[in-house]
């Protein structure tokens, strides 16, 4: 069965940045998607669309077809008294945020410069291009209550 919309796909994988470092990889050897819905980066997705278990492959993803472009405008300046003042501030520390709709995100402590810390929106992978090095283990049909959620259950994806 090949690797189409509303299958699941169970993946081996290690994803490396130009620097040949590894970002990410399969944990316990594997990895669990549903094809179709946008759960992995859209490079990747295109590149797997209609293979078939057992075949390996690898897909180099520029940062468009990945976590996109870093963006400036997501870079804020903020001032140090806006945290709890006996926050301990550390460069790379990722915390939630929330921004002026209400929508908590993820951010990274950029910098501190003077009274201003700086705290970038971006996702950590922003404007990075990816390595992956892919084997597709299995593809089975996707069950109805799994194309609802848009993401697999089970073993190999998330739990309730
Ligand atoms: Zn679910």
């Amino acid at each position: 069965m090949k690797i189409s919309k509303h299958r699941v796909a169970v993946l081996a994988y290690t994803l490396t940045g130009d620097d040949g470092q590894i970002i990410d990889e399969s944990h316990d050897g594997s990895f669990g998607y549903l094809h179709g819905a946008g759960n992995i980066v859209p490079g990747l997705e295109k590149a797997l669309d209609g293979r078939r278990p057992g075949e390996a492959l690898r897909v180099v993803v520029e940062a468009a077809d990945a976590y996109g472009e870093r963006d400036l405008a997501r870079i804020q300046r903020v001032p140090r008294d806006r945290f709890p003042p006996d926050a301990e501030l550390q460069v790379g520390m990722r915390f939630q945020a929330r921004s002026q709709d209400g929508h908590a995100h993820a951010v990274t402590l950029a910098g501190i410069e003077g009274t201003d810390v700086i705290v970038d929106a971006n996702h950590p992978l922003a404007g990075q291009r990816l390595h992956f090095a892919v084997t597709i283990l299995s593809v089975r049909s996707a069950k109805k209550e799994e194309i609802t959620h848009r993401h697999v259950h089970g073993p190999d994806g998330h739990h309730h």
